[in-house]
């Protein structure tokens, strides 16, 4: 009946799909979904700058966007206004992300019913990253340990949400190794998640391995690969301070050598990037989600645009 229903309001809204859950969308879609992360920016000039970039990627109409969400539950209240902003600018489904950073769950619950209260109907559900300086995740007190906790709470507080959680292709480096990471990833699944974004990667047969691993631990749900396109060697060595990725040697060689040229550095990055969305494409990935950090500019990068666009069936 769900479904039937569905079917009548794609055909009311052919092309908006606007009451649509990422989920849903998932499900119907006859094509990869494109998906774009913005962060919330911190300083007036990065605002500028994002309300630049917001307001012109919406010509690339993408499947749905994402907001990050910082430690803490101020950091939460800028997620949900710039997520209130997005929707103003008429990006039809946007994701929140909520972590259980320094947040008590009775916090978590004031803030998750907020943003449920906003109408969003997806978020993406994490446990997050200790704060800069600290080396382990504490959690708050009455706070979650682990994603797979929020899951679970979001999961029967809000039983329509969609959730989406973080999964890690090339290991989360607090994982003890991959089959260990990959049973906690089953756990968030099985806790209510109802897809999987990945980590970056720049190798596609780690993405490819990782849902083979997935699949084989019965974990059904789609697995959308996070991409990053390059830009600099300096960006791949800030990353990777937060997060563990493997640079394919002749990537990394073509960038050193390219070092004192930067649109040349950004032509071999861009490049890379749209190889991997092509054969990501052709091996049937349910999604491309694209960490653009705020730089709109990437995207329109005529190449990668046009490789969106063709994703996009357009
Ligand atoms: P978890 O799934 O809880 O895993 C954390 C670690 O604990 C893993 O090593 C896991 O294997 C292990 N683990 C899980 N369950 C158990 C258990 N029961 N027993 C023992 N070990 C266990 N960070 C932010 O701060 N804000 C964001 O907005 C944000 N967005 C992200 C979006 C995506 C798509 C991705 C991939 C990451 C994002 N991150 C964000 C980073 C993320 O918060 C960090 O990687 C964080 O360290 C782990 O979060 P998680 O939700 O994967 O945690």
């Amino acid at each position: 009946m769900p479904g039937l229903f569905l079917c009548l309001l794609i055909s009311v809204y052919p092309d908006k799909q606007i009451y649509m859950t990422v989920i849903q969308k998932l499900k119907i879609a006859e094509r990869p979904l494109v998906s774009v992360e913005f962060f919330p920016p911190k300083t007036g000039i990065a605002h500028n700058t994002f309300n630049k970039g917001a307001g012109e990627l919406t010509c690339l109409t993408p499947d749905f966007v994402s907001v990050t969400c910082g430690a803490g539950g101020s950091a939460s209240g800028s997620t949900l206004e710039i997520s209130k902003q997005l929707r103003g600018l008429g990006y039809d489904t946007v994701m929140p992300h909520c972590t259980c950073v320094g947040v008590s769950r009775g916090e978590l619950a004031r803030l998750t019913d907020e943003i449920v209260a906003q109408g969003f109907r997806n978020i993406m559900a994490l446990r997050g990253d200790p704060p800069r300086g600290e080396k382990f995740f504490k959690p708050a007190a009455d706070g979650f340990r682990y994603a797979a906790e929020l899951i679970y709470f979001l999961r029967q507080r809000h039983p329509q949400l969609c959730i989406g959680t973080a999964g890690y292709p090339e290991k989360h480096p607090e994982a003890y190794n991959k089959a260990e990471d990959i049973r906690h990833l089953k756990e968030k699944v099985d806790a209510g998640a109802d897809f999987v974004t990945t980590q970056l990667f720049l190798h596609n047969h780690v993405y490819f391995e990782f849902v083979e691993k997935c699949r084989a631990a019965g974990i059904a749900a789609p697995v959308v690969p996070g991409l990053l396109p390059v830009i600099s060697l300096e960006q791949i060595n800030r990353m990777r301070t937060f997060c563990e990725f493997h640079v394919p040697d002749v990537l990394l060689r073509n960038l050193e050598a390219a070092q004192n040229d930067p649109v040349k550095m950004e032509r071999i990055g861009l490049y890379w990037a749209i190889e991997q969305i092509s054969e990501l494409v052709e091996s049937g990935a349910p999604g491309i989600h694209l960490y653009l950090l705020n730089r709109a500019k990437t995207a329109f990068y005529p190449e990668l645009f046009a490789c969106l666009s063709r994703v996009r069936g357009r």
